[in-house]
């Protein structure tokens, strides 16, 4: 049995036309059904359904042999023992710096000014302002980032964007762009070596989705 795990969201809509077409079907509506494992067409495939970041702990782990995670969860979280062979191109975005169009971004940097900034990725954000030399308070936030520059809790965030929809709701800019983000297929290193031949095959599968995709 091969234990693919997914998160509910877009990562399970835009894989599901990736399993798809690698052959799989879902048995039962994800969105209908309060199953957390869920049988495909395959019968030696399930999948599992968890939180976007607790992918990687399952994977490490063996609780899957594979899934689907964002590369900001990745990023995130340490990635001991997990093999990461593919870009699936889907859930893409970028993780940025966004603050309220009155706060002058760049002349706090010049001006080496200690900055606060909210954000559920702390560890990438400490990377990111620690790589530029600029001194930051971070907030650990786990949700709702575009609140904190609107109450004084934060002068920024380190968040995802997509359209910019929620930040210009928000009256919140853009201020920089850190990394671009799309969803990484993951593998239990251990799985690699027992179940070599189907996950090989799983993994090939996914890599000719990839291939077959609009731009
Ligand atoms: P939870 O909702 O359980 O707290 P989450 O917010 O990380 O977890 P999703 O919103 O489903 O879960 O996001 C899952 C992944 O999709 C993210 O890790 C990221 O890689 C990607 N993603 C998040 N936000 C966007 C976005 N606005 N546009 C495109 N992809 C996104
Ligand atoms: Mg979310």
């Amino acid at each position: 049995m091969i234990t693919l795990a997914l998160s509910k969201g877009r990562i399970l809509d835009d894989s599901m036309p990736m399993l798809r077409s690698a052959g799989i079907e879902l048995l039962e509506d994800p969105e209908q059904s309060r199953k957390l494992i869920l049988g495909t067409s395959r019968s030696d495939v399930r999948v599992v359904l968890v939180r976007a970041s607790d992918v990687p702990t399952y994977v490490q782990q063996g609780g899957a042999d594979l899934g689907v995670a964002g590369l900001d969860v990745l990023l995130e979280h340490d990635s001991h023992g997990l093999y990461r062979p593919l870009d699936l191109g889907i859930a893409r975005c970028r993780l940025s710096v966004a603050t309220r169009a009155d706060f002058d971004y760049a002349s706090a940097v010049r001006q080496g000014s200690r900055i606060r900034v909210a954000t559920k990725y702390t560890r990438l954000a400490r990377e990111h302002f620690a790589a530029k030399g600029v001194h930051v308070d971070l907030i650990k936030l786990y949700g709702s980032m575009e609140l904190a520059p609107l109450t004084g809790l934060a002068d920024a965030i380190v968040d995802l964007v997509s359209t910019g929809g929620t930040l210009k709701a928000n009256k919140l800019v853009e201020v920089e762009r850190i990394m671009d983000i799309s969803a990484r297929l993951v593998v239990n290193q251990a799985a690699l070596k027992v179940k070599r031949e189907p996950l090989r095959a799983l993994i090939e599968a996914f890599a000719g989705a990839v291939t077959a995709q609009p731009a």
